[in-house]
Order: structure tokens, then sequence, then C-alpha cells
């Protein structure tokens, strides 16, 4: 029987993550933590799942649901409504620890091909039940769950394929429920080898749609580009019809269509297709270099820098603030070791140092001329070229560290992580009255880096882990959440870079895309959706 850790739980069940010595040791360190705190497991979400919500959906509209895709695509039983409730945000993950799935979805379709998910949006408009899309629901947004609920529609069993891949146009045209891992070994499989180039630390959990739906960024987005910026087209079913955007490489045609689609997290239609951009595939040429800094002014200079100096782009770019930098010499055991005090010796010291990675892709003398160039602007800037190895290293654990937060919230601390984008003038400021105001809470560790970054400003992606108060979790972890979130908006930074709003974000929108902004939205929404069937209860702060 399933229980909620099952449904919490991140990833491959077969991958365990747990605290190694130097965590724990880290943990006692940075939190107070006593052996006792350490050892004992809290809220471990062990219970079997039993909804209190039957579903709610009448026999004739389940018979009708089962005639358009078949009686295996439609369940309405206990552990897969549950399943289909939440994504993988700390809240979700504290809600299914205390067992609380209030609005589970009635029932979950895995609809067969687009045809079928015509069919299901005529009957769900004509019964005024909602539809809410699910892919990997790695959403960390609230982005699937279904406060009205009726149907939680997965993609990911049957629309999972790669379609066509045009080596003339280096396109791809693909299904939506694909996984990170699947289209990627496609692409790189398929003649001369292609890569799509995106990869999300949720790339083995996530799909394309959502990918698409949320605005993701992948971790060599700095070279890539975003997901918006690999989509060329894509195919849109909507309660009053199918939208087929043309993959022109640009075109005058008025406002871009893909970039309103884009990022609509299932409130305007379901994604059935999307052509992307591929690239050759070149993995011999990548080159990876990192550097250490001094201190967080040198490193953030030294990005600016490399991404205004005109010489080409990195594809991975990274730099961690001190905190983080010094985590991350003590989690690999680094701390005073022989290397480190000759580091140190130099004047990289703790806290203070900033560990600073690079990788650039592409043509052997592309590479070899940027690397060139970030080197030098690196040594302007009184660096430590530290070679491969930091980069090696970071790769190695690249999508595993996701797994960690299991087991630092089995022992009660909330781990969460929060995003934003701000230019470099309102970077420093905005990075400091963060890091302020997660350190005003007594026992708390703030990481934060920038992982995307480009000509007018970066991104900033902030981990905060602190003890939660035990029998006030929800309370508690939504009133620290609000106050990071208000002082990203106080200091100017955007809401989200890449994970996008959902219903979690939805209250700060209006504020920030001003009424006429938000007014365009909600006129496409009516437009395409004059029922709201689509993912409501307040995505993107559309409707209540
Ligand atoms: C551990 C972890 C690490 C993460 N790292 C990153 C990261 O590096 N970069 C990043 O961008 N994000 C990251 N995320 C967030 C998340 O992975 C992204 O938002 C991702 O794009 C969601 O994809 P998904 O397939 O899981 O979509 P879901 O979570 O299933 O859905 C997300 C939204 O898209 C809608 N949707 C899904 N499929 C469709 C479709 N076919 N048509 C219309 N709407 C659809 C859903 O209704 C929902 O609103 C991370 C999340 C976790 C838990």
């Amino acid at each position: 029987m399933k229980t909620y850790r099952d449904i919490f739980r991140w990833g491959d069940p077969a991958h365990d993550e747990v605290l190694d010595t130097h965590i724990i040791k880290l943990l006692k360190e940075y939190l107070n933590l006593g052996e006792q705190d350490i050892s004992e497991k809290y809220l471990t979400g062990s219970d079997p799942v039993q909804l209190k919500k039957k579903c709610r959906l009448s026999a004739s509209f389940l018979n009708s649901l089962i005639k358009i895709a078949g009686e295996k695509n439609v369940a309405i039983e206990d552990t897969e409504r549950a399943s289909h409730a939440y994504g993988k945000s700390c809240h979700d993950i504290l809600r299914l620890k205390l067992g609380i799935i209030n609005n589970p979805p009635d029932a979950v379709v895995y609809p067969r091909n687009e045809n079928d998910i015509v069919k299901i949006l005529q009957l769900c408009r004509k019964n005024k039940t909602a539809v809410t899309p699910f892919g990997g629901h790695s959403s960390v947004t609230g982005g699937v769950e279904t406060p009205r609920g009726g149907i939680s529609l997965d993609l990911t069993r049957h629309m999972n394929k790669v379609i066509e891949v045009n080596e003339t146009n280096s396109s791809a045209t693909i299904q939506p429920g694909i996984y990170g891992p699947a289209l990627e070994k496609d692409l790189n499989e398929y003649g001369k080898g292609y890569t799509c180039g995106h990869f999300p630390q949720s790339f083995e959990y996530s799909t394309l749609g959502g990918w698409i739906a949320a605005r993701s960024a992948g971790q060599a987005s700095t070279g890539y580009g975003k997901i918006e910026d690999i989509v060329l087209s894509l195919r849109m079913v909507t309660p009053s019809g199918i939208i087929q955007t043309k993959a022109f490489p640009r075109a005058a045609m008025g406002p871009d269509l893909n970039q309103i689609l884009i990022g609509s997290e299932g409130t305007y239609g379901i994604i059935t297709e999307a052509c992307i951009k591929i690239r050759k595939n070149m993995p011999e040429n990548t080159r990876m270099i990192s550097f250490l800094f001094k201190d967080f002014e040198s490193g953030l200079k030294t990005m600016k820098e490399v991404m205004q100096g005109r010489f080409g782009f990195p594809f991975v770019f990274r730099l961690t603030d001190p905190e983080e930098t010094d985590i991350s010499f003590k989690l690999k055991g680094m701390n005073n070791t022989l290397a480190d005090r000759f580091l140190k010796m130099l004047g990289y010291k703790s806290p203070g140092r900033c560990l600073f990675l690079a990788t650039v892709e592409g043509d052997k003398s592309y590479v070899n001329s940027i690397v060139k160039n970030i080197k030098k602007t690196a040594a302007k800037n009184r660096s430590l070229g530290l070679g491969a190895g930091p980069v090696r290293k970071w790769f190695k654990q690249r999508y595993s560290s996701a797994y960690l937060r299991d087991p630092l919230m089995d022992i009660g601390l909330i781990t969460d992580t929060l995003e934003t984008a701000v230019t470099w003038e309102n970077l420093p400021a905005l990075w400091y009255a963060v890091r302020e105001y997660i350190k005003k809470r007594p026992d708390s560790i703030c990481m934060s880096h920038i992982s995307h970054a480009y000509e007018n400003g970066a991104n900033l992606y902030f981990t905060f882990i602190s003890p939660v108060k035990k029998g006030k979790e929800i309370n508690d972890y939504k009133k620290f959440q609000k106050g990071i979130i208000d002082t990203i908006v106080k200091n100017k930074g955007s809401i989200s870079h890449h994970h996008g709003i959902g219903k979690d974000f939805a209250p700060w929108m209006e504020n920030l895309i001003e009424p006429p902004g938000m007014g365009i939205m909600r006129s496409v929404k009516e437009y395409l959706d004059p029922g709201d069937i689509l993912n409501p209860g307040g995505t993107l702060g559309l409707k209540k």
C-alpha cells in the first residue's frame, strides 16, 4: 500500500540519500543541533494514504471519460488521486508528512493522444469540471494542485515520444510528457548526435511540457538559453480550439504567440507538441574551468564582465556566495586539509571566498577563445584558477543533491529554495537583504548562488535550512517564506526566474505585472478558456 512518503519522496526509489558525517557535523555547527535532534525521525509520512474526499464525479461522467480514453486510463483510486494532488515544494512535502490532502483531483486521466484531449476538454467544459495538466509534478509553486478537484490530466504515460528530428533545420518535434533523460538519449542517438541543451536540476523527473508551461531554465542556460529561447513552435489544445504556432526562425507578425503561450502553466491550454531547437552534441570539446575569488564582489564583477565582454558566453556558469562556498568545502571534507590551509595562506579565506565554475561547449576554436577570455577576466579580479576538478565534482552531484532534502526534512528541518532574477545594479543589495532576513531566524543556513547569467543581470538562487517550529509547521514555513518573497520584491527582484508562479506565488503577480499587464493575461484566458476549467484556483493570479 502506498504511503504519504512514497508520494513526496524525490526521485528514484532505489536512490536513498543519507546524511553523511560531513553533513551531520555541519548541521551541528550551523544549527546548534544535538545528537538527539539528528537521530530522531520527525513526521516520516509512513502511514498508508487515505483520502477523506471521495471522487465526486457522476457515474455517467466517468463513463464518458472511459469511452474517450479507455478504462485503463481513467483512475479514481485514492493512491492515484493522492499522487496527483501535489508537486514537490516544501509546502507540499510538509502537508504530505502531516497527512493533509484536502483537495485531491476527483480522477486522473492519461490521454493517449491529442484527440483524447480535445474530447476531454469538450466534456469538461460542458460539465464545468476542472482540468489540471500534469507532467513530472516537480512543480515547486503549487502548479499541479487541484483546489477545485476535477481531473488531473497526466501526459507522461502515453504522450512521451520524439515525433520527428529535422537535421536540416536543426529542430525536433516532441510530445510533452517526455522526461529529460529519454529526450536527451533519443537526441544523442539520432543521426550525427544532438542535444536539447536543457538540464534543470529536476531533469530526471520533469517533462518537456512542464518546462515550457513553467518557463524553466537548465543548468547550461547561460549558453543554450532558457526553454523560451529553445522552443520554436508549439501546439496547444484549448477549450476554444487548437493553436499551432509556426516554427519560423523569426517573424515580424505582431506579438510573439509562442511567448504568450510559454509560461501559461496549464491555464490557457494543454501543450500537445513542441518543436524545439537541437544542437550538435560535442561533449569531447567541452572545457571546464573554475576559480576561487577572495570575496563575492570580485566573483560578481567577473561574471558581469564575462557576460558583457562580447567574446561569447559560457554554458554552465555559476558563482556560489561565501556561505555556500564554505559549506561546499566542508561537505567535501576539504576544510582544514593541507590544500585548504594553503588556500587560506594565499588569502582565500572563509568566510569570504567564493567558488566560480564554468563550462564552454561547441566547436574547439570557439571554446578555446571563450575559455581564454574568461581566464583573462578572472585573473584581472584576483582569482585563483582551480582547473576542471571542482566542475567535475559538481557534475557528479548535479542531480543527486536534490535527494538530500528528504533526509533533512526527516529530522525536522525546513529545507527550501527561492529564486529571482535581478539587474546587476540591484543584485548585491538584494542578495544582502535576503540573507539578512533569513539569518534573523535563529539557527538558519542561507546558501546562495548565481546559476544563470545575462548581459543585464542574473538570477539569484537561495537555499535555506532551519529547524521547523514543531506543531506549527505549515504556518511557520508559510510566514518565513512570505517574508523572503517580500524582501525579494522590495529589493527589485522578480518573483521567479525559472520556477514559475503556480498558485503559491500568485498573490505577488498583480503588483509586479500591474493591472494593464494582468488585464492582457486575463483577456487571453477569457478568450481561450471562457469556462475557467483549466488549472483553476488562482494559478498565475488570473482568477481566484
Ligand atoms: C529538486 C528540484 C529541482 C528543480 N530544479 C529546477 C531547475 O533547475 N530549473 C527549473 O526550471 N526548474 C526546476 N525545478 C522546478 C520544476 O522542475 C520545473 O518547474 C519544471 O519545469 C516542471 O516540469 P514538470 O514536468 O515536473 O511539470 P509539472 O510540475 O507537472 O507542471 C508544472 C506546470 O506546468 C503545467 N503543465 C505540465 N505539463 C503541461 C502541458 N503539457 N501543457 C500545459 N501545461 C502543462 C502544470 O499544470 C503546472 O502548472 C526543480 C524542482 C525540484 C523539485
